[in-house]
């Protein structure tokens, strides 16, 4: 039936694999192929089996020539003639085709690539491909599944990042869930998503988490969060444990919003309102002082004046600069004086959220300091903010933090993915040769 000088089969590139016949179906390609292997032992005593019957399978492959092909596999059942063999009948395998897939392998490897270093949505991928949404997902995990367990995907790391990210929004179900990042801080790799962010959930990581490697960490930066630095304890003590810049000064904005918003409050009996004085400024508050021009700096003033009679936002806001202050140096011994300064200055206020803003510095202040010493930050987790956000774009939603994990392990860098054929350009296309 072959076209006996193996064009048909040259075409489709499936070694193994006979065209039988090909026909042109309303919106695909149908290729009918059987195997070459038409003589073959039993896989269990080696004695010549015998063709018993035929099964047809469909099975979708990349698209030919811009139509959707697919193959339709005249799969042999055959039985072993040896009456004693415990074997019976079996039906042919092929590794261009997983058994009980949909998809080839070629098919497969695709769709996970687009899926996953891409970071299409599923049901586009499947759409293409004429298949259902499950089986696009059963290729990723068949083909990305061993790409992301591959060892070599994360070296040693010296400096390890740790950083909340949010898994599924709050909804009438549930409240927000969290998940926990895990960046190579000088890859700047994604190098794993833990579900959840509490204590116990990175403990279960280190856990799981090859001891060799856990040694080779020499710095660690987190937020300001006690279940991280809990979390962390006893498999990472050994490494030294960084306070990210970005969130010191975050916890210290976090004080001067809640101060400004209790004095907003106490002083007009509601919340903030497009001209209330202090609602007014809050941006120019929270933002560095250097970047305030002089008409920013009159107007916050005169938001002050008006709306902190008791000077207590003026306070936060001098305890924020302050703490910004800290990372003007390089020196960790100017560091400690100015961080110490804060803290001392913080504990001694009539303000209670800045006494508490100057307890969690305190709590804080090796981790914040080591900051100096390493220079260790959390911002190459930037990288896994990117991609987590262009991950939860596709997927509209996740159910399984399994799905949502390879996903965002399979787009960050680090993969290694199956190399394909890079065609050499056929002509160097000059702008004034279709002139
Ligand atoms: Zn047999």
């Amino acid at each position: 039936m072959s076209d006996g000088i193996g064009l048909a089969e040259q075409l489709l590139g499936l070694d193994g694999f006979k065209v039988l016949g090909v026909t042109e179906g309303e919106h695909e390609l149908v290729i009918a192929v059987e195997t070459t292997a038409s003589v073959t032992g039993c896989w269990s005593c080696g004695v010549l089996a015998e063709c018993q019957d035929r099964v047809r399978v469909d099975i979708r492959d990349l698209a030919c020539f811009g139509r959707p092909a697919r193959l339709v596999w005249s799969k042999r059942r055959r039985r072993c003639r040896e009456v004693e063999c415990p074997v019976k009948t079996w039906t042919e395998r092929s590794v261009h085709v997983p058994p009980r897939a949909l998809l080839t392998c070629r098919a497969g490897i695709e769709a996970c690539r687009q899926v996953g270093e891409l970071a299409r949505p599923v049901s586009g991928v499947a759409d293409e491909l004429g298949v259902c949404w499950w089986t696009v997902m059963h290729a990723v995990e068949r083909h990305g599944r061993p790409l992301v367990d591959d060892p070599a995907r994360v070296g040693p790391v010296v400096a390890l990042g740790v950083d909340e990210t949010s898994f599924l929004k709050a909804n009438r179900e549930h409240p927000t869930i969290y998940a926990t990042g895990l960046v190579d801080l000088d890859g700047k790799k994604v190098i794993d998503v833990v579900e959840g962010n509490a204590a116990k959930d990175l403990r279960r990581s280190c856990a799981g988490t090859d001891e060799k490697w856990l040694k080779a960490v020499k710095v660690v930066a987190t937020d300001l969060a006690e279940s991280y630095r809990a979390g962390l304890s006893s498999h990472l003590d050994h490494a030294v444990r960084v306070a990210d810049p970005f969130h010191v000064v975050r916890v210290a904005n976090r004080c001067l919003d809640t101060v400004r918003r209790r004095v907003q409050n106490e002083l007009l009996g509601h919340r903030g309102r497009k001209d209330d004085p202090l609602y007014r400024i809050r941006k120019l508050l929270v933002s560095g002082a250097e970047r305030l021009d002089e008409r920013g700096s009159s107007r916050m003033l005169l938001g002050l004046r008006l709306g902190d009679p008791d000077d207590a936002v003026l306070g936060a806001w001098l305890a924020k600069e302050s703490v910004r202050e800290v990372y003007l140096t390089d020196d960790p011994a100017v560091a400690a004086v100015l961080l110490d300064k804060v803290i001392v200055g913080c504990l001694a206020d009539e303000v209670p959220e800045i006494r508490s803003l100057g307890n969690t510095l305190k709590a804080w202040r090796p981790e914040i300091l080591n900051h100096h010493r390493t220079g260790a930050s959390n911002g190459p987790t930037e990288g896994l903010n990117l991609c987590v956000k262009k991950v939860k774009r596709a997927g509209h939603g996740f159910v399984s933090f399994e799905h949502y994990r390879l996903r965002v392990l399979l787009h960050a860098d680090g993969v290694t993915w199956p190399s394909r054929p890079k065609p050499p350009r056929i002509r160097t296309s000059s702008p004034h040769s279709n002139a």
